[in-house]
């Protein structure tokens, strides 16, 4: 039997910040390829939920596994190695604007890993493609749409080969028309294999592209299934009434 592992795990997971609890005692499992998608009203704790999972944010409890290795042990002064097995996207792109796209994507790989340039290069142009904007690879980032920069940033956090990908609401920023690009593009880092954790508000992506959907409220896992399950046959009062507020 070929059981799949978990590439990213949660295990009791609380977060306080002064005298208020905003996780407790989260459990989430992501197995290796898996597109888990999550879901939940506004100051729910998705984004500390997140941002724990490469300590940008300190647990106050709990544990969490990158690839069976406990990152909430590592030292702070050792956490860089760490984090460049966890890519992050945020709403905001936060490329070098005085850069170009491609030095943009080949920077940290020279940098953090050392690669020669001319690899980072290669490689650079390699994501720039996949992510549709190799002939952008020149351009300054001003030069591009708010979807062309969020997929430079995607590209950008690919070309550190991490072992998973979290994505904290990367389409909120976008006008309407230009989401789509970059949910294509989430879609295809899926199909490739990509172990992927997506806190996002676009519910029918979540419908076509999720293997499981998690519904927090209130800084707890209230709810999680297959889409179907969520969308098609929630059972908590708080995530029916979530649903009927956004679709
Ligand atoms: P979500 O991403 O689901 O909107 P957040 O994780 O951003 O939720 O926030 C969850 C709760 O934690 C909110 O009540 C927020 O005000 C609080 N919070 C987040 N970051 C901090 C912080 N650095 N200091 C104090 N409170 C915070
Ligand atoms: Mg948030």
């Amino acid at each position: 039997m070929n059981a799949r592992r978990y590439m990213l795990e949660v295990r009791g997971l609380g977060k306080t910040f002064g005298e208020t609890e905003v996780l407790k005692a989260i459990d989430l499992n992501v197995s290796e390829g898996e597109l888990v998608f999550i879901i939940g009203p506004s100051g729910s704790g998705k984004s500390t939920m997140l941002r724990c999972c490469n300590r940008l944010e300190e647990p106050t409890s709990g544990a969490i596994l990158i690839d069976n290795a406990r990152i909430t042990d590592i030292p702070r002064r050792d956490l860089d190695r760490m984090r460049l097995n966890v890519g992050m996207v945020f709403q905001g792109f936060h490329l070098y604007p005085h850069m170009s796209v491609i030095k943009n994507v080949i920077l940290a790989q020279i940098k953090a890993l050392k690669r020669p340039a001319d690899e980072a290069r290669q490689r650079g142009m390699e994501l720039l493609d996949q992510v549709g904007l190799g002939h952008k690879a020149d351009a300054m980032p001003s030069e591009l749409s708010g979807g062309q920069q969020q997929r430079v940033a995607i590209a950008r956090a690919l070309a550190l080969d991490p072992k998973v990908m979290l994505f904290d609401e990367p389409t909120s920023a976008l006008d309407p028309e230009l989401v789509g690009s970059v949910l294509k593009v989430m879609k295809d880092l899926r199909d490739k294999g990509m172990t992927m954790l997506v806190v996002s508000h676009e519910m029918a992506f979540a419908r076509e592209a999720a293997d499981r959907v998690v519904f927090m409220d209130g800084g707890y896992v209230v709810e999680a299934g297959t889409p179907d399950e969520i969308f098609g046959n929630p059972k908590s009062d708080r995530l029916k009434s979530f649903l009927s507020r956004v679709s």
